[in-house]
C-alpha cells in the first residue's frame, strides 16, 4: 500500500498552529499582525490566482496581506523601486514577488533586491547560498514545503538516491540542495540530460519539477520509490504520470493536494517567523 503524502491535511494543521502564533503576536504588539506584501506584475491569470490563494491563506490565520499590483509594462527600475519601498516599510514582514514577471523585467535583479530578512519566499541569491551552506535562511517555499511534508511522514532520506528533474532557481536547484543537506545522494536532471529513464529507474525518491504534463512516465519509476510531483496542469495532472504508479510506489504526493498547499503553508509560516524574530 502506498502512503499518500497528504499536503492538504498537513497544510491545514500548520495553519491551525499558525493562527495561534499570530494571535500571540497580536497580543504582544497591541493588535499588530504579521503582514505579507504580495507583488503581482501584469495580468497572467494563473499568477493572479496564486497571489489570491496566498492572500486568502494570510486571512485564514489572522494575518494581513498587502497587495501590490503593477501593470504589464512595468520596468525593472520601477519594480526595484517598489521592492525598496516595501523593504523600508516596518509594517511589512515578508515580500512575495510572484514568478514569472513579464519578459522585459530582470527577474533575478528584482528577486535579489528583496531584503534577506523579508525574503520569506526564499528567492534571493544570498538566501539560496546560506541555505545551501546550512546557514539560517528562509528556504524557497516549494522545496521547503516538500521537505516539511517528507519529514512529517518520516520518509528516510539519508543515503537514498534522490533524482530531481528540473533545475530552476526556485524549485529544482534549492530542492537538490535541501535533499543533499538531508544526506541524500542527489542527481539533478534537466533538458540536456541523457538517458533520463535509466537515471530515474535507480531513484529511491523522484521529484518532478519539469513543467510538462505527465512528462515523467510511470514505467521510469521503480517499485517502492517515493514520488513527489510539483506540477499542476489542466485536467488535474502533474509532471509525473502518477496514475500508473499509485499502487506500486512507496509514497506519493497527490495532484492536487500534495505540493501546492505545502508551498503556501510554508510561505505563510516563514512570514510569521519573520514577524516573531527577524533573521
Ligand atoms: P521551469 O523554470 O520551467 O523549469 C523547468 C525545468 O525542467 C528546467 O530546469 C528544464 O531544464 C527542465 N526540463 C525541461 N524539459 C526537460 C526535459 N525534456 N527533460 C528533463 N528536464 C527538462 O519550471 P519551475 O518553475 O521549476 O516549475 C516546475 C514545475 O513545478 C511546473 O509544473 C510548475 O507549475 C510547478 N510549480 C509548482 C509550484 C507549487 O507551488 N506547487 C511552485 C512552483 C512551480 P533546463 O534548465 O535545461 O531548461
Amino acid at each position: 500500500m502506498s502512503i499518500v503524502l497528504d499536503g492538504k491535511a498537513l497544510a491545514q494543521s500548520i495553519e491551525t498552529e499558525l493562527a495561534r502564533r499570530v494571535a500571540r503576536i497580536r497580543e504582544r504588539n497591541g493588535d499588530k499582525v504579521p503582514v505579507l506584501a504580495t507583488i503581482l506584475v501584469g495580468d497572467d491569470p494563473a499568477s493572479a490566482t496564486y497571489v489570491k490563494m496566498k492572500g486568502n491563506a494570510c486571512r485564514r490565520v489572522g494575518m494581513e496581506s498587502l497587495k501590490v499590483v503593477l501593470p504589464e509594462s512595468t520596468t525593472t527600475d520601477e519594480l526595484v523601486a517598489e521592492i525598496d519601498r516595501l523593504n523600508a516599510d516596518p509594517q511589512v514582514h515578508g515580500i512575495l514577488l510572484q514568478h514569472p514577471v513579464p519578459n522585459q523585467i530582470d527577474e533575478r535583479r528584482c528577486f535579489d533586491r528583496i531584503a534577506i530578512d523579508k525574503d520569506v519566499d526564499g528567492v534571493t541569491s544570498s538566501g539560496f547560498g546560506r541555505m545551501a551552506l546550512g546557514e539560517h535562511a528562509y528556504g524557497s517555499a516549494t522545496p521547503a514545503g516538500i521537505m516539511q511534508l517528507l519529514s512529517h511522514y518520516r520518509i528516510p532520506l539519508s543515503g537514498k538516491n534522490a533524482v530531481v528533474v528540473g533545475r530552476s532557481p526556485i524549485l529544482g536547484k534549492p530542492m537538490a540542495m535541501m535533499l543533499l543537506n538531508a544526506d541524500a545522494t542527489v542527481t539533478i536532471c534537466h533538458s540536456r540530460t541523457q538517458g533520463l529513464p535509466d537515471i530515474l529507474r535507480r531513484a529511491d525518491l523522484v521529484v518532478g519539477a519539469v513543467g510538462k504534463p505527465e512528462f515523467i512516465r510511470g514505467d521510469w519509476i521503480k517499485d517502492g520509490a517515493v514520488v513527489v510531483d510539483a506540477g499542476y496542469h489542466p485536467g488535474g495532472v502533474g509532471d509525473i504520470e502518477l496514475s500508473s504508479v499509485l499502487t506500486r510506489c512507496g509514497a506519493y504526493t497527490p495532484v492536487p493536494g500534495g505540493v501546492g498547499p505545502m508551498t503556501i503553508a510554508t510561505l505563510i509560516e516563514q512570514t510569521v517567523a519573520a514577524a516573531e524574530k527577524p533573521l
